[in-house]
């Protein structure tokens, strides 16, 4: 540790030299002659000594001995206010033994100083750690620089730093830390550090700081850089947009001008973009105003209203906000509603018009119509005394009010609904035609949410607003779209909606809808808002019972809808279907007729179903064919001779077109009337024709009763036939569980009796394996389709018993019904759908369980019963004796006779 005596330089504030560093700083003429006066006589050292800021104290301990490297003139020497320019080399740290007090002046004062020394070798782990911070640091530095060249430096200088020894750590220490930009403090703190490791640690810390300030504002940089870059981007696009569109606006303001019949060529309606938006923006605040003040839809609308104004206009968000209060606004509040729905059901004669609306509306029906009428008059009788409530409520108001006592609220009304209806029955009955019925008798609207195939509770209570493209449920379009909180709304094929599901649970959404203790605060995730649903009237349909959920079911009255006869298809095609189609398809009356024969013909070959749909579709082919036929006759100058008015009728429905006609009447007079040897022409091939033809009487087969899972009924022919084998039963044609149980029970009944039946010839002797060794095969066709239940009982019986006896069943015998292992005949379901399914079927004689008598007796028409021949059977005797006809089997046995013949 030396010392000796320098001249002395101030570094004006915040000016610091580090060892090893080099500085260029202005200095005054007479500092510059006083150094040069230096130069001429000593080596050219001087003590270079910050000088401390100007209110801090004025006391000076440390500087560097520099080298004084060059001293620049300025050009113009003449000009006293031109500074020199000195430019310094930092060699060594050195101290005054105290600290001294030394004034700015235009002087080098002589001063002695201490030469600090930096032999000393740090320690390895405080190398190790500076070298740590370092890499860091010039990393970082590395990264963020944005010219190539420095990174390659600041690279250079890492490769350095990584291989220096310890030795040489206290001089990179000083030449990092005179490179990297740091505060004042730091690096006069660093420079008074005499101590190598003291240095070091102070180096480190200089270095993590730094690193952290760069990392922090490198971050703050980029998240400012981005969002200006995109609100560039959005101002540059939408600058765009408008420029776009102004030349778009002046392109067909052009044109319009010029081109023929596009009008004045004056501003459009749709182009005027601001004004239409800001229309209905103040369309949606009064909307938002009109709502009951203090309700939560109004809180809500009013909160969501705020926040739209504070977003930017266009943005996505923008308009997020603003379909959703177009939704919040557009559902039927008890308070939006501006017109009072008049008063139908207080109407005296509103009974007498809804019966006249429902007869109007459908043919036959009876029973349905008269529990539609007990239905509409509870719901007048509820409305009633809900009304006179209500009055009595607001006479204890007014007079409470008046006595000043502080009236209750009037109670809520709890909406006037009956049970909710739920019609059962095949396609095309007239269930949806009947709720529209019921709507208009009420004279409220109607709307219809189809519920099949659906799988997510989305889609009845709505997708929650976070979703992308989210919307309300199905509920809520219902009510935007009737316009009124108190539509009648019919739920379609609520069997068909599905279950508990990783979509949520759609029946358990359906029965929130629809129960009233929980309706009146109906939850959809879309408004979430609760909408009272009370005074929705909710009609349901489905094809089966036997897919909906008990408790859906509990809350429903059920309808039934079993289908039509001949005879009432007949009259609803004459009164409703046929003048339906021909209004529709643009003829009139006189233009077209349908002969009942071929009304018929067309029922019983083309569309044998329970209901009347396909039947209103083939007649609808048949009219739109005679449509082109009619358009193409009068194309050919017909209806100028003739007129339309003038058109013939053939009248006779037994004339045969002679052989100049083509057939359609086209040059020839119009032949408005279509008879049944026509439709082949215009239907094609009759689907069903033939069938009763290939029906055999054959061993082992039988014709049983079905209910399909549309709820139509029809007839299933059970087919066995024994083969070779181990006596074993195969049971075929999608079987489930219950039917083919249906089958063991049956032919172990047969193996039981086959003795009395004649079969075998001792007690005990198992038919399938005396005298030959046979398995029995057993199938019910169509093989696709699914059967299960145990309706097919005693037709498996009569097969088993005709197969191993060799008599047959006649083939216009039908039957079903369960059995029990005793030989018992036990009721079965459906036997509305599976008797008229017969009929149809052409089947004249039917087998039932005893106890499904009272069905028949209730449920089956008159016409139908009066065609038909029934045979109620208690036991499987009764059955076989039904089936083969009385002694055709060989029984030992005396015999039970028939019980019943209707
Ligand atoms: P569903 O809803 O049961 O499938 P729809 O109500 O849609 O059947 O009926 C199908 C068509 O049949 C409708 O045009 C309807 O008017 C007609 N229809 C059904 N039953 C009758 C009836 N009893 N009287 C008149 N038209 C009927």
């Amino acid at each position: 540790m030396g010392s000796s005596k320098l001249p002395v330089l101030l570094l004006p504030h915040p000016l610091i030299l580090l060892p090893t560093a080099r500085l260029m700083l202005p200095i005054s003429r007479s500092l510059a002659d006083a150094i040069l006066s230096l130069l001429a006589d000593s080596d050219a050292v001087l003590a270079a000594i910050p000088l401390p800021a100007p209110d801090s104290p004025s006391e000076v301990t440390y500087g560097t001995a520099a080298r004084i490297a060059r001293l620049v003139r300025p050009r113009n020497q003449s000009s006293p206010t031109q500074p020199y320019l000195l430019s310094l080399h930092g060699i060594e740290r050195i101290r005054f033994p105290s600290p001294i007090h030394i004034d700015q002046s235009d002087t080098l004062p002589v001063h002695t100083v201490i030469y600090s020394s930096s032999d000393g070798i740090p320690s390895r782990d405080t190398v190790e750690a500076f070298k740590h911070a370092a890499l860091v640091l010039l990393d970082r530095l590395a990264k963020d620089s944005l010219q190539p060249q420095r990174k390659d430096d600041w690279l250079r200088v890492a490769a350095i730093v990584e291989d220096i020894s310890e030795q040489r750590a206290a001089w990179i220490a000083d030449v990092l830390v005179a490179a990297v930009s740091s505060q004042y403090p730091d690096k006069l703190a660093f420079l008074a550090a005499t101590d190598v490791e003291d240095r070091l640690r102070r180096a480190i810390e200089l270095f993590v700081k730094q690193s952290s300030i760069q990392e922090v504002s490198k971050k703050i940089a980029s998240a400012v850089d981005e969002s200006f870059s995109r609100q560039q981007k959005e101002y540059f696009l939408r600058q765009q947009l408008a420029a776009i569109q102004r030349e778009l606006q002046s392109l067909q303001s052009s044109s319009t001008s010029v081109g023929p019949g596009f009008g004045t060529g004056g501003p459009n309606e749709l182009d005027d973009d601001d004004q239409a938006d800001a229309d209905d923006l103040a369309d949606l605040r009064c909307k938002i105003e009109a709502l009951n003040v203090n309700s939560e839809e109004r809180k809500v609308g009013v909160r969501e209203w705020r926040r739209l104004k504070r977003i930017p206009q266009g943005s996505v968000e923008n308009g997020v906000i603003r379909s959703y209060l177009e939704w919040l606004t557009s559902v039927p509040w008890p308070s939006n509603l501006t017109t009072t729905p008049p008063d139908v059901l207080k109407d005296p004669s509103f009974l007498t018009r809804a019966r006249a609306q429902l007869d109007a509306d459908h043919y036959g029906l009876d029973q349905i119509k008269r529990r539609l009428m007990e239905y509409l008059a509870v719901v007048r009788l509820r409305a009633i005394a809900d009304a006179a409530r209500t009055q009595a409520q607001g006479d204890t108001l007014s007079t409470s009010a008046s006595l000043g006592v502080t009236p209750t609220p009037p109670k809520k009304s709890k909406g006037v609904k009956g049970p909710i209806l739920l019609f059962v029955g095949p396609p095309g009955t007239g269930k949806t035609s009947l709720g529209q019925s019921i709507a208009k008798a009420l004279g409220r609207p109607f709307q219809r949410i189809s519920l099949g195939g659906v799988r997510d509770e989305a889609e009845i209570r709505g997708h929650r607003r976070t979703y992308v493209a989210s919307g309300p449920g199905s509920i809520v379009q219902a009510l935007r779209k009737a316009g009124r909180n108190d539509p009648v709304i019919l739920l379609d094929e609520v069997d068909k909606v599905g279950h508990s599901n990783f979509h949520g649970d759609p029946a358990a959404a359906l029965l929130e809808v629809l129960d009233p203790e929980q309706n009146h605060s109906f939850n959809d995730h879309y408004i979430n808002v609760p909408i009272d649903l009370s005074q929705v009237l909710f009609i349901c349909t489905s094809n089966t019972l036997d897919t909906i959920s008990a408790p859906l079911l509990d809350r429903c009255e059920v309808v039934e809808l079993s289908g039509y006869t001949y005879d009432e298809k007949m009259h609803i095609a004459k009164r409703f279907l046929l003048p339906k189609q021909i209004c529709a398809n643009g003829l009139s009356d006189s233009q077209l007729t349908l002969t009942d024969d071929a009304l018929l013909h067309v029922a019983t070959m083309y569309t044998r179903e329970a209901g009347v749909r396909s039947l209103e579709r083939a007649i609808g082919a048949v009219v739109r064919f005679k449509a082109v036929e009619w358009a193409e006759w009068l194309d050919k100058g017909n209806g100028a001779v003739e007129g339309e008015g003038n058109a013939k009728r053939s009248g006779n429905e037994n004339e045969k077109q002679d052989g100049n006609t083509d057939g359609n009447g086209v040059g020839n007079e119009w032949r408005a009337t279509v008879e049944p040897h026509e439709l082949e022409k215009i239907l094609g091939i009759p689907r069903w024709d033939g069938e009763e033809r290939d029906r055999e009487e054959k061993r082992g087969v039988v014709y049983g009763l079905v209910v399909t899972g549309m709820g139509e009924g029809g007839i299933l022919p059970v087919e066995s036939t024994a083969l070779p084998g181990t006596g074993r039963l195969k049971l075929t044609g999608s079987l489930g569980d219950v039917i083919k149980e249906s089958g063991e029970i049956a032919l172990s009944w047969v193996k039981t009796h086959a003795f009395e039946l004649g079969i075998t010839a001792g007690r005990g002797v198992d038919p399938l394996k005396v005298p030959d060794v046979i398995d029995v095969h057993l199938h019910l066709p169509a093989g696709a389709q699914k059967k299960d239940g145990p309706s097919a009982g005693i037709a498996m019986i009569c097969a088993f018993v005709s197969l191993l006896s060799g008599a047959c069943v006649p083939k216009d015998i039908a039957m079903t019904g369960e059995i029990t292992l005793r030989g018992r005949v036990t009721p079965v379901g459906g036997i509305r759908m599976k008797v008229l399914g017969a009929h149809r079927a052409q089947i004249r004689k039917v087998i039932l369980p005893w106890a499904n008598r009272k069905d028949v007796e209730h449920d089956v028409a008159l016409e139908v019963r009066r065609e038909m021949q029934f045979f109620f059977v208690r036991t499987i005797d009764e059955a076989l004796e039904a089936a083969f006809g009385r002694g055709a089997l060989g029984w030992r046995k005396e015999t039970v006779l028939l019980e019943s013949r209707l």
